[in-house]
């Protein structure tokens, strides 16, 4: 189950929560759904930087990183 990082737009409460489909996220102090999801913490592994983006040439063969070859390449 995924785990996303939201900033409350409202009070400026960041947090972490677990989103289930078809449920709305909301902030755990103020309870507003004005929320900026921020990189969940498995989107970001692996990745330093999206200025380089890679062309889509499926999972990388060495490791099976989903955004291909070259990702892998920071391990
Ligand atoms: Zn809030």
């Amino acid at each position: 189950m995924p785990i996303f990082e939201y900033a409350c737009q409202d009070c400026g409460q960041q947090f972490e929560t677990l989103v289930r489909s078809g449920t709305v996220a909301e902030c755990p102090s103020c309870h507003s759904t004005e929320l900026e999801k921020l990189l969940s913490v498995f989107a970001t592994q692996g990745s330093t930087s999206d200025a380089a983006p890679l062309p889509a040439v499926g999972p990388c063969g060495t490791c099976g990183h989903p955004a291909g070859p070259g990702s892998c390449a920071v391990h």
